[in-house]
């Protein structure tokens, strides 16, 4: 969920090196989180960029987190209740509470990122006009509420938007590329 946080606008690479100089200030659950004064919390997480912000963010979901009841107290909720709780907490978007609802607390939301975005859009299966909801729902309709299938299905998303259907999109060696319009 600290992950989760800290991946807005960054690589994970650069989220886990904020997660190791985390734990050197052994603050990686919400309490000793929240007892980093806010200067040293914030320089612990200078490597996600944005690093006040995201400190600022983060000790808010910190205090929210304790608040509900950590997670045993946030696993006794709904899907629907617990994810508008999380997006209660400011600075948690959809994206970040999906983030959170499927790998932390393995409820079936699926995930939509920008490669989901990128590559569906090239797909012609997205016109790059929908919402967040509207993409979610979509997939939500097409698959089985299936938590080990949307975790894979958002891994491999990831994967071939990262690898493959990147930017410059490398469409000669794409497994999809006999079914995309834009390859
Ligand atoms: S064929 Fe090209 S544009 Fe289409 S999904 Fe593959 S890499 Fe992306």
């Amino acid at each position: 969920m600290v992950g989760a946080v800290l991946t807005q606008n960054t690589a994970w690479t650069n989220v886990e090196l904020a997660l190791e100089r985390l734990r050197d200030n052994c603050a990686l659950d919400a309490e000793a989180i929240l007892a980093i004064p806010a200067e040293r919390l914030a320089e612990a997480l200078r490597p996600v960029g944005y690093f006040n912000v995201k400190a600022r963010r983060l000790s808010a979901f910190c205090e929210h987190y304790i608040a509900a009841g950590g997670f045993e107290g946030l696993s006794a909720l709904e899907t629907d209740v617990l994810r508008h709780s999380l997006l209660g907490v400011n600075g948690v978007g959809p994206e970040t509470a999906d983030d959170m609802l499927l790998y932390a607390f393995e409820r079936p939301v699926f995930v939509v990122d920008a490669y989901t975005r990128r590559i569906f859009s090239r797909l012609g299966l997205l016109d790059g006009g929908e919402g967040y909801e509207e993409i979610r729902a979509a997939f939500e309709m097409a698959l089985a509420p299936d938590v080990p299938l949307y975790n894979e299905y958002h891994a491999l998303v990831v994967r071939h938007g990262k690898d493959v259907c990147k930017t410059r999109p490398g469409c000669a060696e794409c497994v999809l590329r006999a079914c995309c319009p834009a390859a």
